[in-house]
Parts: C-alpha cells; sequence; structure tokens
C-alpha cells in the first residue's frame, strides 16, 4: 500500500468529486435495496387479500401489482441515476488522476539524464506512461468505486438479514467467502497468464516493427522467409496463450452462476425449514433471497478488486522507481549566465556508468574566448564525449568544467544549453517539415532568418528544389532525405540560434570534402567571434584552426597548431599524410 502514496496528492486535489461520488454510491444502493422490502410489503399485501377474499379473480389484484410496479420503477430509476452519476464522478477522477500521472512521468522523463535513457528500453519506457499508468487508473476508479459499492452493499444489507433472522443469515453468507476468494484466485491466475499474453504480443510487435524499419536490408538480404518463419512461431505462441486464457474465462462464467445457485438452493432448503416451523413468514424468505442476490456481486467484485489492487500496487511501483529518480543535471536550478566563450577543461576524466568504460582520461586545455579549434582522433577516441561534456548532457566523474572561470554546475542548466549550438554526430530530424526542423530551437523563427541559416549551411538551394520547399515534410511521413542532407539541416538548426559557443560532432561526415571546407569556412567566419570546437576525421590544412587536439583512447596525446603538429611527426602527421595520399587516390 506505501506504493500509493504517489497519489496522495491527487486524492487531495480531487476530493471534493470522490467524496461526492461515495455519497452517489451509497444512494445508488439504497434505491437499489429498497426492492427487497417493497416485495416483501407486496407478498403480505396479497396473502392478505386472499385471506380476505377467498374468490378474488387475477383482475382483483391488480391495483397492488400497479403500486408495486410503480414503486418498484421508481426506485430503479433513482438507482439508475445515482449509479450514473457515480461513474461521471468517480470514473472521471480516475480519468484526470491518469492524465495528472501521465505528465508528471512524462516531465520526469524529460528531465532524466542521457544516460537514463541508455539504461532503460524505449519500451520499458512506454509501457510505464501507458500500461502502467492505465492499471494505477483502474485502481483509482473502479477499484475504489467497488470497494465503497460492497461497503455500503454489506452495511445496508447485512443487518437487516440478522434482524429478521440470524440464523438463516449465518447459513446463507457462508458461501460467500468462498465465491469471493475463488474470484480471486481465478483473477489472479487470469491476471499472471494476460502478463504472458502481454509480453508475447510485445514480442510480436517488436518483430512486425524491426521488419518495418529495416525492410531494406530484409528486402536486400532476402530474409523476408526468414522473418516470416519468426513471425509465425511468435504469433503461434501468442495465440496458445490468447486461447488458454480464453479457457480460463470460460470456466468463470458458471462457476460463478454455480456458487450464486447454491446459496440460494441452501436459503430455499433451511429457509423453507424456517418457515415450516414457522420461526419465519414466506414473505422475508424471499426478500432473503434478494438479499443474497445483492450482495453477490459486490462480494465477488473483492476478489476483482483483491487483484486489481495487487497489480494496480505493482505498477506504482514501477513508476514510482522513475518519479524517484534524480537527474544529475537538474533543470531550474543554479544561476543564468549570459556564456562569453571561454571553456576550461581541468583534469576532466568520465566513465560511462552504465559500462564502466573511461571514455576521457585527465583532459586538460582552454579554450580562449572567440577561437576556432579542432578536435581529432581514431574513433572511439572520446570526441563525442567531449562534446556532451560541453552541452552538459553529461557530467565529469572527475575534475571541472569551467565556463568563463565559472564551474558550469553552478549554471541554470536550460539558459546554459540554449547558448550552444550543438551538431550531434547522429543527425536527429523529426518527422515535420523542414521549417520546423531548423527553427526548432528558436521560437517564432521568421522564414527570412530559417533560408538564410539554411544559406549558411549550404542547404538552401537544395531545399528550394524540393517540391514543398521550406514546408516539405521529411521523415516517416514525408520525403527522406540524403544523410548530407539531413546533417546540413542540422548544421542550419544550430546557426539559427546565434549560440555562444558552437559544437559541431563530425556533421559533415556525408558531404564530399570541398563542400565541407567551404561550410566549415562559411562557418568559422559566421562565427568569428564566438568559440566554436570541431569534432572531425579530416584534416583541414587549408583551414587556420587556432588549435587543433588530437585525442587517442581518451587522452590528448597532440597539442597545437597544423604546423606545429606536422612538426611533432607523430599520430597527427600520420593521420595527414595517410590523407594526401587516399586525395590524390
Ligand atoms: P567516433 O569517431 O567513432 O565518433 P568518438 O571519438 O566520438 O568516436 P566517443 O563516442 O566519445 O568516441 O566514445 C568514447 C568511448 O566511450 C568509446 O569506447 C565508447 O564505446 C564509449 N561510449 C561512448 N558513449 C557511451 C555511452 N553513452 N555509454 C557508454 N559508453 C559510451
Ligand atoms: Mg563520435
Amino acid at each position: 500500500m506505501k506504493h500509493f502514496s504517489t497519489l496522495k496528492k491527487y486524492f487531495f486535489q480531487y476530493k471534493y468529486p470522490i467524496l461526492i461520488g461515495i455519497i452517489f454510491v451509497i444512494l445508488s444502493n439504497i434505491f437499489k435495496v429498497v426492492a427487497a422490502p417493497l416485495i416483501r410489503n407486496t407478498i403480505s399485501e396479497i396473502n392478505l387479500f386472499l385471506t380476505n377474499h377467498s374468490n378474488a379473480t387475477l383482475y382483483d389484484f391488480y391495483p397492488i401489482l400497479l403500486k408495486f410496479l410503480g414503486f418498484y420503477a421508481f426506485f430503479a430509476i433513482l438507482s439508475a441515476i445515482f449509479t450514473f452519476l457515480m461513474r461521471q464522478t468517480i470514473i472521471v477522477v480516475s480519468r484526470k488522476i491518469e492524465f495528472d500521472l501521465k505528465n508528471e512521468l512524462f516531465q520526469q522523463y524529460q528531465k532524466l539524464d542521457l544516460s537514463f535513457y541508455k539504461k532503460n528500453y524505449t519500451g520499458d519506457l512506454m509501457s510505464r506512461i501507458t500500461e502502467d499508468v492505465s492499471r494505477v487508473r483502474e485502481f483509482v476508479g473502479p477499484t475504489i468505486m467497488y470497494s465503497v459499492n460492497l461497503v455500503a452493499m454489506f452495511a445496508i444489507c447485512i443487518p437487516i438479514m440478522f434482524m429478521i433472522h440470524w440464523k438463516l443469515a449465518l447459513i446463507s453468507l457462508l458461501p460467500l467467502p468462498i465465491l469471493s476468494i475463488s474470484i480471486y484466485l481465478i483473477n489472479n491466475t487470469i491476471n499472471k497468464n494476460s502478463l504472458i499474453l502481454q509480453q508475447k504480443l510485445a514480442k510480436l510487435n517488436s518483430i512486425a516493427q524491426e521488419v518495418f524499419s529495416g525492410i531494406r536490408i530484409v528486402k536486400s538480404f532476402v530474409k523476408e522467409k526468414t522473418f516470416q518463419e519468426n513471425f509465425t512461431i511468435e504469433a503461434e505462441a501468442y495465440k496458445e496463450q490468447a486461447i488458454k486464457i480464453g479457457r480460463i474465462n470460460a470456466f468463470y462464467q458458471p462457476f460463478f452462476v454455480g456458487i450464486v445457485s447454491l446459496s440460494i438452493l441452501i436459503i430455499v432448503y433451511f429457509g423453507g425449514e424456517f418457515v415450516l416451523k414457522k420461526e419465519i413468514n414466506i414473505e422475508h424468505l424471499v426478500e432473503f433471497i434478494f438479499y443474497i442476490n445483492f450482495l453477490t456481486w459486490p462480494v465477488s467484485a473483492l476478489g476483482w478488486v483483491a487483484t486489481m489492487t495487487q497489480r494496480a500496487a505493482a505498477s506504482m511501483e514501477r513508476i514510482n522507481d522513475f518519479l524517484n529518480l534524480k537527474p544529475a543535471i537538474i533543470p531550474g536550478h543554479g544561476i543564468p549566465h549570459k556564456i562569453q566563450g571561454n571553456i576550461v577543461f581541468d583534469k576532466v576524466s568520465l566513465v560511462y556508468e552504465d559500462t564502466g568504460i573511461r571514455a576521457l582520461d585527465n583532459i586538460s586545455f582552454n579554450i580562449p574566448q572567440g577561437e576556432k579549434w579542432a578536435i581529432i582522433g581514431r574513433t572511439g577516441s572520446g570526441k563525442s564525449t567531449i562534446a556532451e561534456l560541453i552541452t552538459a548532457i553529461y557530467k565529469p566523474t572527475e575534475g571541472k568544467i569551467l565556463i568563463d572561470n565559472t564551474d558550469y554546475t553552478e549554471f541554470e542548466v536550460g539558459q546554459y544549453r540554449s547558448q550552444i549550438g550543438y551538431v550531434p554526430q547522429d543527425v536527429f530530424l523529426f518527422s515535420d517539415t523542414i521549417f520546423n526542423n531548423i527553427s526548432f530551437g528558436v521560437e517564432q523563427a521568421s522564414l527570412e532568418k530559417v533560408k538564410e541559416a539554411a544559406k549558411q549551411a549550404g542547404i538552401d538551394e537544395e531545399i528550394q528544389k524540393l517540391p514543398m520547399g521550406y514546408d516539405t515534410v521529411i521523415g516517416e511521413r514525408g520525403v527522406t532525405l540524403s544523410g548530407g542532407q539531413k546533417q546540413r539541416i542540422s548544421i542550419a538548426r544550430a546557426i539559427l540560434l546565434r549560440p555562444s559557443i558552437i559544437v559541431l560532432d563530425d556533421c559533415l561526415s556525408a558531404v564530399d570534402v570541398t563542400t565541407e571546407n567551404l561550410i566549415v569556412e562559411a562557418l568559422n567566419h559566421l562565427f568569428k567571434n564566438r568559440t566554436s570546437i570541431t569534432i572531425t576525421h579530416r584534416i583541414f590544412n587549408q583551414l587556420n584552426f587556432d588549435h587543433i587536439l588530437v585525442l587517442d583512447e581518451g587522452r590528448i596525446i597532440e597539442s597545437g597548431t597544423h604546423e606545429y603538429l606536422l612538426g611533432l611527426n607523430g599520430m597527427y602527421t600520420q593521420l595527414y599524410h595517410k590523407q594526401v595520399k587516399e586525395a590524390v587516390a
């Protein structure tokens, strides 16, 4: 139960509708139960009429019957109205809490660090925000409703039953706990099996999804048959499981009816004896049967409630796991700061928590404001890690990063990041128009500005050639762009920001050398007074970087200007000659 403490604030927030809902539950129950004394009364009246008019015909009973029908219908309608209102309040509240909880969780997702996303599968993140939240909603809505219903029904019916005949009450209530417990057990089995069914469905979905996204590879390697076979195997497993659940479900209904009939049988049998002994009269016996009927549904719901509560507790625990995580870099905290552009790495190391890989080892450098630096190095040497540290996506494990002489963890991270133009290595574009993709980081950008940025990134002409120009939708729903085009759109996105620091992570690998040269040169000109860091595999001998860092296995092995590095005759020189040779070839 402690897991549900997260919901306390919501219960408090919606306390009035919940309270009103509970009152509606009680009212709807009262108007339902009234049918029992009504029946008893009518039978008494008929009996009395019969003893007084021994030769009465059916017509003579009409007034009594009509009166009964009138009252019965009146109370039934009242009960129906309150049942409707009870659903309208409690179920609506549960939907609102579901909405709030989903938002709370999504907000938390967005706050959490990148390492969180590396550690958890997307599917898991999705299922917590959809299925788990739904289960909690079922708990808040139906579960609470049925619990109140049960308590109300018991509170009304049981005292009356005991007042009528306590022995018969005891005997007739006997089968109810059996009903409740067995429904709990059946439900549990169904749930366990449903969970397996869900997993099988997830597997089936993931096969289909993978084929769809990898359809090019699947087709070109002629692997359709393999996937078809895999799919059929999983589909078969899913079917078997679904049939199994169907079987258990089929057993449920007859079992339920059986137990209810049994309890009625018991009442009729023992009640009949009590009637013969004149301990109770026949109309009371009929009334009794009504009460038992009223009780069976809430009692069977009890088993259901117990299972649902258990399920919801497990889901709530999973949700809390995520809600209780504290991001290493907390947005909204810290001091606002207008970046000048001086970057200092002071003995910085970074160990990736999940893999334990020491990606950077005791790195120190100082980039003065406005300088253009390049980072070069073999794959896996830690270049992107430096970029991710500068953008505060990760924090150093050891050492400090100073921006304008202040430890950057003291800054408000959102504001800090918004001043950095970061073009990541793996370009990501949204399934949206080109315009929206470029203007992503800027609110209300004009088409003019967007075009200008695109021009500077060397992509404007190609965009103009597309049928819808800047309104062309790209990605899953639209046009597929080439790798180089995507990279340049991603650069335009960073340019539009007019950042204080620009970090380009190998973002021109998919364009040819000449274009890359042109773009980098244009960028360096554009950001004349701003600090820029260009990560690349290529050596630009014609470009004047102020400084070049050569990285290997997380360490800086060489550092200096192009000429200086060539003079060292080390790794940089090696890389340079290799590239010159390739270019000539
Ligand atoms: P490339 O030129 O191929 O882009 P890189 O120099 O950018 O390489 P990094 O991406 O910085 O290299 O990776 C440095 C090391 O850290 C690698 O060994 C890599 O496997 C590891 N690494 C990178 N990102 C993560 C991560 N998110 N979690 C765990 N390990 C990581
Ligand atoms: Mg990289």
